[in-house]
Protein backbone atom coordinates (compact mmCIF):
# COMPACT_ATOMS: atom_id res chain seq x y z
CA UNK A 1 0.00 0.00 0.00
CA UNK A 2 1.62 3.03 -1.09
CA UNK A 3 0.47 6.56 0.64
CA UNK A 4 -1.82 7.56 -2.38
CA UNK A 5 -3.77 4.18 -1.53
CA UNK A 6 -3.63 4.89 2.33
CA UNK A 7 -4.86 8.43 2.13
CA UNK A 8 -8.02 7.00 -0.03
CA UNK A 9 -8.75 4.28 2.25
CA UNK A 10 -8.38 6.47 4.94
CA UNK A 11 -10.57 9.22 3.41
CA UNK A 12 -13.36 6.57 3.09
CA UNK A 13 -12.77 5.65 6.47
CA UNK A 14 -13.47 9.35 7.73
CA UNK A 15 -16.38 9.35 6.31
CA UNK A 16 -17.41 5.40 7.56
CA UNK A 17 -20.66 6.83 9.85
CA UNK A 18 -21.81 9.04 7.56
CA UNK A 19 -21.78 6.59 4.33
CA UNK A 20 -23.67 3.79 6.46
CA UNK A 21 -26.62 6.16 7.69
CA UNK A 22 -26.64 7.40 4.11
CA UNK A 23 -27.15 3.87 2.93
CA UNK A 24 -29.33 3.11 6.03
CA UNK A 25 -31.81 6.71 5.41
CA UNK A 26 -32.40 5.12 1.39
CA UNK A 27 -33.22 1.29 3.11
CA UNK A 28 -35.63 3.05 5.43
CA UNK A 29 -36.53 4.94 2.13
CA UNK A 30 -37.44 2.62 -0.57
CA UNK A 31 -38.70 3.59 -3.73
CA UNK A 32 -39.34 1.91 -7.42
CA UNK A 33 -38.07 2.46 -10.23
CA UNK A 34 -38.24 6.45 -11.32
CA UNK A 35 -40.36 7.48 -7.97
CA UNK A 36 -36.52 7.39 -6.29
CA UNK A 37 -36.96 11.40 -5.74
CA UNK A 38 -35.80 10.87 -2.00
CA UNK A 39 -32.98 8.60 -2.97
CA UNK A 40 -31.68 11.39 -5.63
CA UNK A 41 -32.43 13.89 -3.88
CA UNK A 42 -30.33 12.62 -0.77
CA UNK A 43 -27.42 11.55 -3.05
CA UNK A 44 -27.01 14.18 -4.73
CA UNK A 45 -27.37 16.79 -1.30
CA UNK A 46 -24.31 14.10 -0.07
CA UNK A 47 -22.26 14.65 -2.78
CA UNK A 48 -23.08 18.51 -3.40
CA UNK A 49 -21.97 19.26 0.03
CA UNK A 50 -18.41 17.69 -0.57
CA UNK A 51 -17.64 19.52 -3.57
CA UNK A 52 -18.95 17.45 -5.97
CA UNK A 53 -20.30 19.15 -9.38
CA UNK A 54 -23.61 18.04 -9.32
CA UNK A 55 -26.46 17.49 -12.58
CA UNK A 56 -29.59 16.76 -11.28
CA UNK A 57 -31.81 15.22 -13.01
CA UNK A 58 -29.15 14.11 -15.61
CA UNK A 59 -30.09 12.70 -19.11
CA UNK A 60 -33.41 13.83 -19.53
CA UNK A 61 -34.46 10.92 -16.52
CA UNK A 62 -36.01 12.64 -13.42
CA UNK A 63 -34.30 10.60 -10.71
CA UNK A 64 -31.00 10.16 -12.76
CA UNK A 65 -27.85 12.33 -11.71
CA UNK A 66 -24.69 13.00 -12.42
CA UNK A 67 -21.95 14.30 -9.36
CA UNK A 68 -17.99 14.54 -10.55
CA UNK A 69 -15.00 15.58 -9.46
CA UNK A 70 -11.58 16.30 -11.18
CA UNK A 71 -10.59 17.72 -14.72
CA UNK A 72 -11.10 16.25 -17.97
CA UNK A 73 -10.82 12.92 -19.18
CA UNK A 74 -10.15 10.34 -18.72
CA UNK A 75 -13.28 10.12 -16.77
CA UNK A 76 -14.12 6.57 -14.31
CA UNK A 77 -17.88 6.47 -13.80
CA UNK A 78 -18.59 4.50 -10.05
CA UNK A 79 -22.35 3.49 -11.01
CA UNK A 80 -25.11 3.91 -7.82
CA UNK A 81 -28.60 2.10 -8.56
CA UNK A 82 -30.70 2.88 -5.81
CA UNK A 83 -34.89 1.62 -6.56
CA UNK A 84 -36.51 -1.16 -4.18
CA UNK A 85 -38.54 -3.63 -4.91
CA UNK A 86 -42.51 -3.30 -4.34
CA UNK A 87 -44.13 -4.37 -1.09
CA UNK A 88 -39.94 -5.75 -0.14
CA UNK A 89 -38.02 -2.68 0.08
CA UNK A 90 -34.71 -2.76 -0.67
CA UNK A 91 -34.65 -6.51 -1.07
CA UNK A 92 -31.90 -6.47 -3.84
CA UNK A 93 -29.69 -3.97 -1.38
CA UNK A 94 -29.59 -1.40 -4.07
CA UNK A 95 -29.20 1.22 -1.28
CA UNK A 96 -25.82 -0.32 -0.60
CA UNK A 97 -24.53 -0.08 -4.58
CA UNK A 98 -25.52 3.83 -4.32
CA UNK A 99 -23.29 3.45 -0.57
CA UNK A 100 -20.48 2.01 -2.22
CA UNK A 101 -20.60 4.74 -5.15
CA UNK A 102 -20.92 7.37 -3.21
CA UNK A 103 -18.42 5.97 -0.83
CA UNK A 104 -15.57 5.13 -3.36
CA UNK A 105 -16.22 8.54 -5.23
CA UNK A 106 -15.23 10.48 -1.90
CA UNK A 107 -11.87 8.01 -1.98
CA UNK A 108 -10.98 8.83 -5.49
CA UNK A 109 -11.89 12.76 -4.80
CA UNK A 110 -9.66 13.37 -1.79
CA UNK A 111 -6.56 12.62 -4.17
CA UNK A 112 -8.23 13.75 -7.18
CA UNK A 113 -5.62 16.87 -7.63
CA UNK A 114 -2.54 14.14 -7.89
CA UNK A 115 -4.30 12.03 -10.37
CA UNK A 116 -5.25 13.46 -14.09
CA UNK A 117 -8.97 12.87 -14.72
CA UNK A 118 -12.26 13.14 -13.25
CA UNK A 119 -14.92 10.36 -11.00
CA UNK A 120 -18.54 10.88 -11.87
CA UNK A 121 -20.98 8.79 -9.50
CA UNK A 122 -23.82 8.11 -12.51
CA UNK A 123 -26.98 7.54 -10.53
CA UNK A 124 -29.05 5.30 -12.53
CA UNK A 125 -32.80 4.50 -11.61
CA UNK A 126 -34.71 1.62 -12.40
CA UNK A 127 -32.77 -1.53 -12.50
CA UNK A 128 -35.42 -3.45 -11.17
CA UNK A 129 -37.73 -2.40 -13.95
CA UNK A 130 -36.40 -4.83 -16.65
CA UNK A 131 -39.69 -5.45 -18.58
CA UNK A 132 -39.91 -1.53 -19.25
CA UNK A 133 -37.05 0.34 -19.84
CA UNK A 134 -34.90 0.33 -17.23
CA UNK A 135 -32.68 3.77 -15.99
CA UNK A 136 -29.21 2.63 -17.91
CA UNK A 137 -30.93 1.93 -21.29
CA UNK A 138 -32.77 5.53 -20.81
CA UNK A 139 -29.62 7.31 -20.20
CA UNK A 140 -27.54 5.58 -22.78
CA UNK A 141 -29.96 6.52 -25.68
CA UNK A 142 -29.78 10.23 -24.27
CA UNK A 143 -25.65 9.90 -24.36
CA UNK A 144 -25.26 10.35 -20.91
CA UNK A 145 -22.24 7.70 -20.73
CA UNK A 146 -20.71 9.33 -24.07
CA UNK A 147 -17.97 10.58 -22.15
CA UNK A 148 -17.17 7.91 -19.92
CA UNK A 149 -14.18 5.91 -20.23
CA UNK A 150 -14.77 3.13 -18.06
CA UNK A 151 -17.25 2.22 -15.47
CA UNK A 152 -17.51 0.11 -12.34
CA UNK A 153 -20.32 -1.17 -10.34
CA UNK A 154 -20.86 -2.90 -6.64
CA UNK A 155 -23.47 -5.36 -6.20
CA UNK A 156 -24.58 -7.15 -3.21
CA UNK A 157 -24.80 -10.90 -2.88
CA UNK A 158 -23.98 -14.05 -0.97
CA UNK A 159 -20.55 -14.53 -1.98
CA UNK A 160 -17.53 -12.80 -3.12
CA UNK A 161 -16.20 -12.50 -6.49
CA UNK A 162 -16.83 -10.91 -10.27
CA UNK A 163 -20.09 -10.82 -11.93
CA UNK A 164 -20.33 -13.43 -14.47
CA UNK A 165 -23.18 -15.67 -16.49
CA UNK A 166 -25.71 -13.07 -16.49
CA UNK A 167 -28.32 -13.25 -18.88
CA UNK A 168 -29.81 -11.48 -21.79
CA UNK A 169 -33.20 -10.58 -21.87
CA UNK A 170 -36.17 -9.91 -23.86
CA UNK A 171 -39.63 -8.71 -23.00
CA UNK A 172 -42.44 -9.24 -25.14
CA UNK A 173 -46.13 -7.82 -24.79
CA UNK A 174 -47.96 -9.80 -27.26
CA UNK A 175 -51.84 -9.83 -27.67
CA UNK A 176 -54.71 -11.18 -29.35
CA UNK A 177 -57.64 -9.62 -31.18
CA UNK A 178 -60.55 -11.40 -31.05
CA UNK A 179 -64.61 -11.10 -32.03
CA UNK A 180 -67.07 -10.60 -29.44
CA UNK A 181 -69.75 -13.02 -28.65
CA UNK A 182 -72.36 -14.36 -26.81
CA UNK A 183 -70.73 -17.54 -25.28
CA UNK A 184 -73.63 -19.83 -25.14
CA UNK A 185 -76.27 -18.32 -27.85
CA UNK A 186 -73.52 -18.05 -30.91
CA UNK A 187 -69.99 -18.61 -29.92
CA UNK A 188 -69.64 -19.55 -33.66
CA UNK A 189 -69.66 -16.33 -34.50
CA UNK A 190 -66.94 -15.20 -31.75
CA UNK A 191 -63.18 -15.63 -31.93
CA UNK A 192 -61.49 -16.10 -28.48
CA UNK A 193 -58.48 -13.83 -28.12
CA UNK A 194 -57.70 -15.85 -24.51
CA UNK A 195 -57.72 -18.88 -26.36
CA UNK A 196 -54.60 -16.81 -28.36
CA UNK A 197 -53.42 -16.68 -24.89
CA UNK A 198 -53.53 -20.24 -23.31
CA UNK A 199 -52.34 -21.63 -26.57
CA UNK A 200 -48.92 -19.52 -26.97
CA UNK A 201 -48.55 -20.79 -22.96
CA UNK A 202 -49.02 -24.14 -23.96
CA UNK A 203 -46.46 -24.11 -26.83
CA UNK A 204 -43.74 -22.40 -25.06
CA UNK A 205 -44.38 -25.64 -22.70
CA UNK A 206 -43.63 -27.97 -25.68
CA UNK A 207 -40.62 -25.85 -26.87
CA UNK A 208 -39.23 -26.31 -23.27
CA UNK A 209 -37.93 -29.68 -24.02
CA UNK A 210 -36.06 -28.46 -26.73
CA UNK A 211 -34.38 -25.38 -25.70
CA UNK A 212 -30.66 -24.98 -24.05
CA UNK A 213 -30.40 -25.10 -19.98
CA UNK A 214 -29.63 -22.19 -19.56
CA UNK A 215 -32.64 -20.39 -21.62
CA UNK A 216 -35.41 -19.46 -19.42
CA UNK A 217 -39.07 -18.19 -20.46
CA UNK A 218 -41.68 -17.11 -17.88
CA UNK A 219 -44.78 -14.22 -18.11
CA UNK A 220 -48.04 -13.87 -16.95
CA UNK A 221 -51.29 -12.69 -18.56
CA UNK A 222 -52.01 -9.35 -17.71
CA UNK A 223 -55.41 -9.45 -19.80
CA UNK A 224 -57.60 -12.71 -19.43
CA UNK A 225 -61.09 -11.35 -21.23
CA UNK A 226 -63.61 -9.19 -19.08
CA UNK A 227 -66.56 -11.23 -18.19
CA UNK A 228 -67.48 -15.34 -18.42
CA UNK A 229 -70.53 -15.16 -20.81
CA UNK A 230 -69.13 -12.94 -23.52
CA UNK A 231 -66.22 -14.70 -26.01
CA UNK A 232 -63.25 -13.04 -25.34
CA UNK A 233 -62.29 -10.14 -27.83
CA UNK A 234 -59.31 -9.26 -26.17
CA UNK A 235 -56.16 -11.12 -24.37
CA UNK A 236 -52.53 -10.01 -24.10
CA UNK A 237 -49.64 -11.59 -21.97
CA UNK A 238 -46.04 -10.40 -20.94
CA UNK A 239 -43.80 -12.88 -21.78
CA UNK A 240 -39.54 -12.84 -20.69
CA UNK A 241 -37.05 -14.99 -22.50
CA UNK A 242 -33.54 -15.12 -21.40
CA UNK A 243 -30.17 -16.54 -22.48
CA UNK A 244 -26.78 -16.11 -21.50
CA UNK A 245 -26.03 -15.86 -24.94
CA UNK A 246 -27.00 -12.99 -26.59
CA UNK A 247 -26.97 -14.89 -30.02
CA UNK A 248 -28.84 -18.03 -29.64
CA UNK A 249 -31.35 -15.63 -27.99
CA UNK A 250 -31.81 -13.57 -30.54
CA UNK A 251 -31.28 -15.99 -33.59
CA UNK A 252 -32.59 -18.92 -32.06
CA UNK A 253 -34.90 -19.24 -29.18
CA UNK A 254 -36.90 -15.69 -29.69
CA UNK A 255 -38.03 -16.97 -33.36
CA UNK A 256 -39.61 -20.07 -31.69
CA UNK A 257 -41.03 -18.27 -28.60
CA UNK A 258 -42.91 -15.49 -31.29
CA UNK A 259 -43.67 -18.24 -33.55
CA UNK A 260 -45.77 -19.93 -30.62
CA UNK A 261 -47.94 -17.10 -30.47
CA UNK A 262 -48.20 -16.95 -33.83
CA UNK A 263 -49.03 -20.77 -34.41
CA UNK A 264 -51.89 -19.86 -31.53
CA UNK A 265 -53.31 -16.82 -33.57
CA UNK A 266 -53.82 -19.18 -36.47
CA UNK A 267 -55.01 -22.59 -34.34
CA UNK A 268 -57.58 -19.27 -33.06
CA UNK A 269 -58.07 -16.82 -35.43
CA UNK A 270 -57.13 -14.26 -33.29
CA UNK A 271 -54.94 -11.85 -34.51
CA UNK A 272 -51.50 -11.42 -32.92
CA UNK A 273 -49.40 -8.76 -31.79
CA UNK A 274 -46.39 -9.32 -30.56
CA UNK A 275 -43.96 -6.02 -29.21
CA UNK A 276 -40.32 -6.40 -27.90
CA UNK A 277 -40.44 -3.97 -24.77
CA UNK A 278 -37.03 -4.43 -23.80
CA UNK A 279 -33.81 -5.76 -24.61
CA UNK A 280 -31.31 -6.34 -21.95
CA UNK A 281 -27.62 -7.35 -22.73
CA UNK A 282 -25.97 -9.72 -20.79
CA UNK A 283 -22.78 -8.41 -19.45
CA UNK A 284 -19.55 -7.80 -20.86
CA UNK A 285 -16.44 -8.07 -18.18
CA UNK A 286 -13.65 -6.03 -19.33
CA UNK A 287 -10.95 -8.24 -18.47
CA UNK A 288 -8.60 -5.10 -17.79
CA UNK A 289 -11.00 -3.33 -15.47
CA UNK A 290 -11.81 -7.22 -13.82
CA UNK A 291 -8.23 -7.38 -13.36
CA UNK A 292 -7.54 -3.98 -11.80
CA UNK A 293 -10.31 -4.87 -9.01
CA UNK A 294 -9.21 -8.42 -8.70
CA UNK A 295 -5.78 -6.95 -7.30
CA UNK A 296 -7.92 -3.96 -5.18
CA UNK A 297 -9.77 -6.67 -3.47
CA UNK A 298 -6.81 -8.05 -2.39
CA UNK A 299 -5.07 -5.44 -1.35
CA UNK A 300 -8.21 -4.55 1.15
CA UNK A 301 -8.01 -8.29 2.01
CA UNK A 302 -11.44 -9.00 0.86
CA UNK A 303 -10.04 -11.53 -2.47
CA UNK A 304 -12.18 -12.66 -4.84
CA UNK A 305 -13.75 -16.02 -5.03
CA UNK A 306 -15.04 -18.05 -8.01
CA UNK A 307 -16.62 -15.66 -10.12
CA UNK A 308 -20.47 -15.01 -9.30
CA UNK A 309 -22.71 -16.75 -11.66
CA UNK A 310 -25.86 -14.17 -11.18
CA UNK A 311 -28.06 -16.12 -13.54
CA UNK A 312 -30.56 -13.45 -13.57
CA UNK A 313 -30.33 -10.00 -15.95
CA UNK A 314 -29.19 -6.27 -15.10
CA UNK A 315 -29.08 -2.90 -17.26
CA UNK A 316 -25.50 -2.62 -16.33
CA UNK A 317 -24.83 -5.64 -19.44
CA UNK A 318 -26.46 -2.90 -22.08
CA UNK A 319 -23.69 -0.43 -20.46
CA UNK A 320 -21.21 -2.68 -20.75
CA UNK A 321 -21.61 -3.02 -24.51
CA UNK A 322 -21.29 0.76 -24.42
CA UNK A 323 -18.24 1.63 -22.66
CA UNK A 324 -15.65 -0.53 -21.05
CA UNK A 325 -17.11 -2.14 -17.53
CA UNK A 326 -16.60 -3.97 -15.09
CA UNK A 327 -19.14 -5.46 -11.96
CA UNK A 328 -18.73 -7.48 -8.96
CA UNK A 329 -20.15 -8.52 -5.91
CA UNK A 330 -19.48 -8.79 -2.22
CA UNK A 331 -20.82 -10.61 0.44
CA UNK A 332 -23.21 -9.19 2.92
CA UNK A 333 -23.25 -12.14 5.09
CA UNK A 334 -26.23 -13.87 4.12
CA UNK A 335 -25.54 -18.09 3.45
CA UNK A 336 -25.53 -19.10 -0.03
CA UNK A 337 -28.99 -19.86 -0.82
CA UNK A 338 -31.05 -17.66 0.45
CA UNK A 339 -33.86 -16.33 -1.40
CA UNK A 340 -32.62 -13.03 -3.18
CA UNK A 341 -35.48 -10.37 -3.66
CA UNK A 342 -36.57 -10.90 -0.46
CA UNK A 343 -36.98 -9.32 3.34
CA UNK A 344 -34.04 -11.33 4.66
CA UNK A 345 -31.70 -9.42 1.83
CA UNK A 346 -33.83 -6.23 3.18
CA UNK A 347 -32.76 -6.87 6.49
CA UNK A 348 -29.26 -7.94 5.58
CA UNK A 349 -28.42 -4.35 3.37
CA UNK A 350 -29.12 -2.23 6.73
CA UNK A 351 -27.24 -4.14 9.11
CA UNK A 352 -23.73 -5.04 9.87
CA UNK A 353 -23.02 -7.12 7.26
CA UNK A 354 -24.42 -5.29 4.11
CA UNK A 355 -22.75 -1.98 5.91
CA UNK A 356 -19.28 -4.33 5.48
CA UNK A 357 -19.78 -5.25 1.92
CA UNK A 358 -20.84 -1.42 0.99
CA UNK A 359 -17.78 -0.42 2.67
CA UNK A 360 -15.14 -3.37 1.35
CA UNK A 361 -17.13 -2.38 -2.42
CA UNK A 362 -15.89 1.82 -1.92
CA UNK A 363 -12.29 0.59 -0.95
CA UNK A 364 -11.83 -1.69 -3.87
CA UNK A 365 -13.69 0.49 -6.76
CA UNK A 366 -11.70 3.40 -5.06
CA UNK A 367 -8.25 1.76 -5.50
CA UNK A 368 -8.99 0.65 -9.01
CA UNK A 369 -9.95 4.09 -9.64
CA UNK A 370 -6.85 5.39 -8.38
CA UNK A 371 -4.81 2.84 -11.09
CA UNK A 372 -6.61 4.30 -13.40
CA UNK A 373 -5.86 7.95 -13.53
CA UNK A 374 -2.60 7.36 -12.54
CA UNK A 375 -1.66 4.82 -15.47
CA UNK A 376 -4.13 6.80 -18.16
CA UNK A 377 -1.90 3.24 -20.15
CA UNK A 378 -4.54 1.16 -18.43
CA UNK A 379 -7.48 3.52 -19.62
CA UNK A 380 -6.32 2.55 -23.16
CA UNK A 381 -5.25 -1.20 -22.26
CA UNK A 382 -9.04 -1.42 -21.26
CA UNK A 383 -10.29 -0.04 -24.37
CA UNK A 384 -8.45 -1.92 -26.28
CA UNK A 385 -9.68 -5.24 -24.79
CA UNK A 386 -13.05 -3.60 -25.27
CA UNK A 387 -13.06 -3.36 -28.98
CA UNK A 388 -11.70 -6.81 -28.98
CA UNK A 389 -14.13 -8.67 -27.07
CA UNK A 390 -17.10 -6.37 -28.75
CA UNK A 391 -16.14 -8.21 -32.30
ZN1 LIG B 1 -30.13 -5.76 -7.91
Amino acid sequence: MDSLQTQVLSAIDEERGALVRLADDLRDHPEVGYQEHYAAARLTAFLRERGFQVQFPYGGVDTAFRAQVGADRPTIALIAEYDALPEIGHGCGHNLIAGSAVGAALGAAAVISQLEGSVAVIGTPAEEILYQTPGKVLLLRAGAFSDIDAALEFHPWTATGLLSKDRALVSLNISFHGRPAHAAADPWNGINALDGVLLTFNAINALRQHIKPEARIHGNITHGGEVPNVIHAFAAAQIIVRAEDRRYLFEELLPKVENCARGASIATGAQVEIVRTSEIDSTLNNSVLAGLLEQAARDCGVPFGEPVELGASTDFGNLSRAVPAAGFMVDIGLPPGTPWHSRDVAQAAGGPGGHRAMLDAARIMALAVVELLRRPELVQQAHAAFQSASK
